[in-house]
């Protein structure tokens, strides 16, 4: 059953969607190469307990972390670990919070160092299809019109589009209904309502579509070890459109710097 969210609870979700959308800005600022993938979990934990939160990945179904760490072929759920990013790497970094009972959940791929250009258009063109696919997120579409603007703008650059990992709706908890896959057809689906908020998150590959899971029972990688970039959004859908909760103005803030430092 999908749940659509009253005002007051959007205004929950547009609190817990600011704070989790500035951490991940500020975690974007700190990304170098010679951090590691745990530091950068640690300070993301700090941010979002200083922020009055709870870091909604740590132990969902046994989940050890506050941010799932996807290096290069790694798609999602990685774990942060001692691996140093090097220059060259690109880094998805996917983070939750809970504020007041409700989650925001939010990811963005990050280029470590210089990056060869290859990966820089993967990414860029990830983002594209995020943009493409909150433009469909109005009361009277489908779900299947999402699904296909990702699809649709990744395969017509070469890319593949992640099948078995998808969107979700969002509120109280982390994952509701309904699933938003990154493919479809245009009109097919469920119809869109206002007051649904969703997290739209394309995962698409520079090669095969297919992935599978590392020993950890998380780690999803591409089954051709080729790259993958990932990015997210939690997005309410208002009488006036998409409402994208967890976008916040782009700025520098030390305070990610900070926590490293202490
Ligand atoms: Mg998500």
């Amino acid at each position: 059953m999908i749940i659509a969210k009253s005002k007051r609870e959007i205004d929950k979700m547009r609190a817990a969607g600011k704070l989790v959308g500035q951490v991940l800005q500020e975690l974007r600022g700190i990304v170098r190469p010679g951090i590691s993938t745990l530091d950068v979990d640690r300070a993301a934990e700090r941010m979002i307990r200083d922020g009055g939160a709870l870091p909604t990945f740590k132990g969902y179904h046994g989940f050890p972390y506050s941010i799932c760490a996807s290096v290069n072929e790694q798609v999602v759920h990685g774990f942060p670990s001692d691996y140093q990013l090097q220059a060259g790497d690109i880094f998805s970094i996917d983070v939750g919070v809970t504020l007041e009972g409700f989650v925001g959940d939010t990811a963005t791929t990050v280029p470590v160092g210089e990056v060869r250009t290859e990966l820089l258009q993967l990414i860029r063109v990830t983002e594209e299809c995020l943009a493409r696919a909150i433009e469909q997120c109005r009361a009277g579409l489908h779900l299947g019109d999402i699904g296909w603007a990702v699809q649709e703008y990744a395969e017509g650059h070469g890319y593949s589009v992640v099948r078995e990992y998808v969107g979700h709706g969002i509120g109280r908890k982390m994952h509701e209904d309904p699933q938003i896959p990154n493919y479809g057809k245009p009109g097919k689906g469920p119809k869109i309502r206002t007051g649904y908020v969703f997290a739209v998150e394309p995962m698409i590959n520079l090669g095969t579509h297919e992935t599978k899971v590392l020993a950890d029972g998380w780690t999803v990688v591409t089954l051709d070890g080729r790259p993958s970039a990932h990015t997210e959004h939690t997005i309410a859908i208002t009488e006036a459109g998409p409402e994208v909760l967890t976008l916040v103005p782009s700025g520098v803030n030390r305070q990610a710097e900070a926590v490293l430092c202490n």
